[in-house]
């Protein structure tokens, strides 16, 4: 058998060693003066004005939520085609969770049934108050639609873009928050950029980059402005809210800011590749990546969608052959999970047939391209019988 290739893998330099390395030679394994560097170098490239990391994006997206104030009672709708941790932070809060079916094209939640979706809500007095859209491979939801959904309603908008770090949407890179309030990115070793785990939340909004700043940390604070108590000594601290101990450490900032230095090599090794593919595949019966216009992709995931008949057939004999190839994902709402809570096939139906025909090739930057011409050999033997 043939070399396996995974879908995705990270890419370790070793100026990331070396950088891992000085940590721990220095004074602080957390709590040091790495992660506020790694969160300023993250809010610069993403354009937005705080930055809060966190040893996860599930993490993030939890805090994220808690910031809006999403509690027992609340609703929060997100994409049915994506992680499930996106869906899972709302019911952390407590919170009822919803879909809104995807964009046939795009595999994004699609602003058209977002927008109706919230008018019959509106009707019903069953409105959210958080959307959490999904920029699923890289590419950016069409945020300007969405926005203008959500904003009628005053609903507001987390976006897990922990796909897309890197990417941009109308000439700005994903993470500015232009079209939302908070957006969050993974640093798992499968996504973009890593960290070994950790995520980020990116805001505009000093009182909710607070919020998270507390969160993160058991709702302490140590800030004298803060605080209720007027002069209190040098071992003081007050807890205000119930947080959570989601705290990035500095060996893990390290890694992540030095790979910071190479994305966009990533990105551009990334766009390489699909377009090596999207040329490859040209004429065969598969659907290769549609992209939107104001959308620039960071390429986290490269998904074909082939005839749902074979789709078994096709997946199990590139699996078979070596190529490491996945899912991306099954509709949240038919995980078993998902179901005791009342879910049941039928609600998004672009999702279900999204799920039908989905395949994720293997795409990361050290692919070479003897690799990449396995998988094309490989996909055109299996997907054009
Ligand atoms: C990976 C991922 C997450 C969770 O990220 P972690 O950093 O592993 O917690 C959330 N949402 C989406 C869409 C993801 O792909």
């Amino acid at each position: 058998m043939a070399d396996f290739i995974p879908y995705g893998r990270q890419s370790i330099s070793e100026a990331d060693i070396a950088a891992v390395v000085a940590v721990l030679k220095s004074d602080f394994l957390t709590q040091g003066p790495v992660v506020p560097a790694f969160e300023d170098a993250v809010a610069a490239i993403a354009g937005a004005n705080h930055a809060v990391a966190v040893n996860s994006a599930t993490s993030a997206l939890h805090i994220a939520c808690k910031a809006l104030g999403v509690g027992p009672g609340d609703r929060v709708w997100t994409s049915p085609i994506t992680f499930v941790a996106s869906s899972n932070a709302a019911l952390y809060c407590g919170a009822e969770v919803n879909f809104v079916d995807i964009d046939p094209r795009s595999y994004n939640m699609c602003p058209e049934l977002l927008a109706e979706k919230l008018d019959e809500a509106a009707i019903a007095g069953t409105l959210p108050k958080v959307i959490i859209p999904v920029h699923l491979t890289g590419q950016s939801c069409d945020m300007a639609a969405i926005h203008a959904a959500a904003s009628k309603h005053g609903v507001r908008i987390i976006e897990d873009a922990s796909h897309a770090i890197g990417g941009a949407y109308a000439d700005r890179p994903v993470g500015c928050c232009e079209y939302s309030d908070i957006t969050i990115f993974s640093f798992h070793p499968v996504k973009i950029v890593t960290t070994g785990e950790g995520g980020m939340a990116l805001t505009n909004d000093a009182e909710l980059a607070k919020l998270m700043q507390l969160d993160r940390s058991h709702g302490i604070t140590r800030d004298a402005d803060m605080m209720e108590e007027s002069d209190p000594g040098a071992w003081y601290y007050e807890q205000h809210r119930l947080g959570y101990n989601y705290r990035m450490t500095d060996i893990n900032a390290a890694l992540g800011l030095s790979q910071l230095d190479r994305l966009e090599e990533f990105i551009d090794r990334r766009r390489v590749i699909a377009q090596r593919y999207d040329a490859a595949f040209a004429d065969l019966p598969v659907t290769t990546p549609w992209q939107l216009a104001e959308a620039n992709s960071a390429w986290h995931l490269y998904v074909i969608r082939v005839d749902p008949a074979h789709h078994r057939a096709i997946f199990d004999e590139l699996r078979a052959g070596g190529i490491l190839v996945n899912l991306h994902y099954m509709p949240v709402y038919l995980q078993p999970y998902y179901r005791k809570l009342g879910f049941e096939p039928g609600l998004c139906p672009n999702a279900e047939s999204y799920y039908a025909e989905a395949i994720s090739l293997p795409m990361f930057p050290t692919l070479s391209e003897e690799q990449q011409d396995q998988v094309i050999a490989a996909v055109r033997k299996a997907a054009s019988r």
